[in-house]
């Protein structure tokens, strides 16, 4: 069998191994608890600082705005619940192709008497902006938008939004973790008031995100402590931290470079994929989607099919976003597309550093085997 070929890096990427050695030391040697006031904690301490410094550089925040928590959904959460908690008003405008953990957190909201807006998108999965500002009323107290969609690769016009949302004098939070090292992010040229990024999707661990809180904003924490500046309790995830901070480092100083060969080779697969296979569709907004994602669909042939039949030959696509993978229900990114997922029933192809010209070749081969071999099934 072929060596591994993994393609599904918008659910999570490989630890980098720079990570891995940077982190590896505060597992081991430096263990202490950085609230301690000796100096073994201050050694751990002030690597914190330079992590929350790498941080605050990859977002043009400071590094007070920066509070580092679990998880992206974490983040999400704790950004919303607080907006929520500072307020009487009781409208939020979200959309309808938001990460799960924004539209349960919605969803929660809905039934403590909140009224939520989900933006609806086009057959690209677009936003109209102009349906954003009508649905601005007096009650409105947040906008939570994606940076960049997990399912198609769309990235928002985020500008724009935090325009608007600082025009009407609403708070803007921003779920960048589909973004981050993709996307330039400048959350004071972008008015972000809150934006949530995730570790495990720039080569850092699973279980470390940070939330950005532009300073002003009267925060109001999820899990009560002192540590983050009263902001998020629980002693620091240090090596994670690190990790994290190392990540940022590296994103900071390829300077979006990667973006060149993610876009390279994930054109070069559509380009082959069409070229040798008839009746493809590509869903999403093509000229404005992350450099390394592919939603793909071919006439007749299941996703999951499809999915399992390059997993016999060890490779590693998905369906739809990881979290809703294992539920047997259709992506609700692409239904709000009103996707044809009958006939066009999508994979979605995640480009990774890591990934190479030849593993775009071996995967083309292997697909155009699976997918003329299930059609063929499907019409005996
Ligand atoms: N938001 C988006 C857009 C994501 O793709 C994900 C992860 O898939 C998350 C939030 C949640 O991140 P985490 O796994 O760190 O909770």
């Amino acid at each position: 069998m072929n060596s591994k070929i993994y393609f599904d890096n918008n659910a999570t990427t490989k630890c980098d191994e720079q990570i891995l050695n940077e982190m590896l030391p505060y597992l081991k040697e430096f263990y202490g608890n950085p609230s301690s006031i000796y100096s073994f904690g201050k050694e751990i301490k002030d690597k914190i600082k330079e992590a929350r410094k790498n941080i605050a550089t990859l977002l043009n925040a400071d590094e007070n705005e920066i509070i580092f928590t679990s998880c992206a959904s974490e983040s999400n959460a704790s950004a919303i619940m607080s907006a929520a908690k500072n307020t009487n008003k009781k409208h939020i405008i979200t959309t309808k192709v938001e990460h799960a953990s924004i539209i349960e957190t919605m969803k929660y909201l809905e039934t403590k008497g909140y009224k939520i807006t989900y933006l609806s998108v086009d057959e690209k999965g677009k936003i109209n902006l102009d349906e954003l500002i009508k649905s601005i009323t007096q009650d409105t107290f947040l906008i939570s938008i994606m940076m960049a969609n997990n399912e198609l690769g769309n990235i928002y016009p985020i500008k724009k939004i935090g325009e608007i949302a600082k025009k009407y004098n609403i708070l803007f939070h921003c779920d960048a973790v589909q973004a981050v090292g993709k996307v330039k992010i400048d959350v004071k040229n972008m008015n972000i008031d809150t934006l949530s990024l995730s570790g495990h999707k720039i080569y850092a661990p699973k279980g470390i995100g940070v939330l950005y809180v532009k300073e002003g904003i009267d925060f109001k924490p999820l899990i009560f402590g002192h540590q983050e500046k009263n902001r998020r309790g629980g002693t620091e995830n240090v090596p994670y931290i690190i990790a994290l901070g190392k990540a940022a480092q590296m994103i900071n100083e390829d300077n979006y470079e990667i973006n060149k060969k993610l876009k390279y080779l994930r054109d070069k697969l559509e380009n082959d994929i069409k070229s040798k296979i008839d009746d493809v569709v590509i869903y999403g907004d093509i000229e404005n989607r992350l450099s390394n994602t592919s939603n793909i669909a071919f006439k007749g042939v299941k996703g999951e099919e499809l999915l399992l039949v390059l997993e016999a030959s060890n490779i590693f696509v998905s369906t739809g976003s990881a979290c809703n993978s294992e539920i047997a229900e259709p992506s609700h990114v692409l239904l709000a597309c009103n996707a044809d997922l009958d006939n066009y029933s999508p994979i979605r192809i995640s480009l990774g550093k890591y990934n190479t010209e030849e593993e775009i070749d071996i995967f083309v081969d292997k697909l155009i085997k699976a997918v003329t071999m299930l059609r063929k099934i499907k019409s005996k």
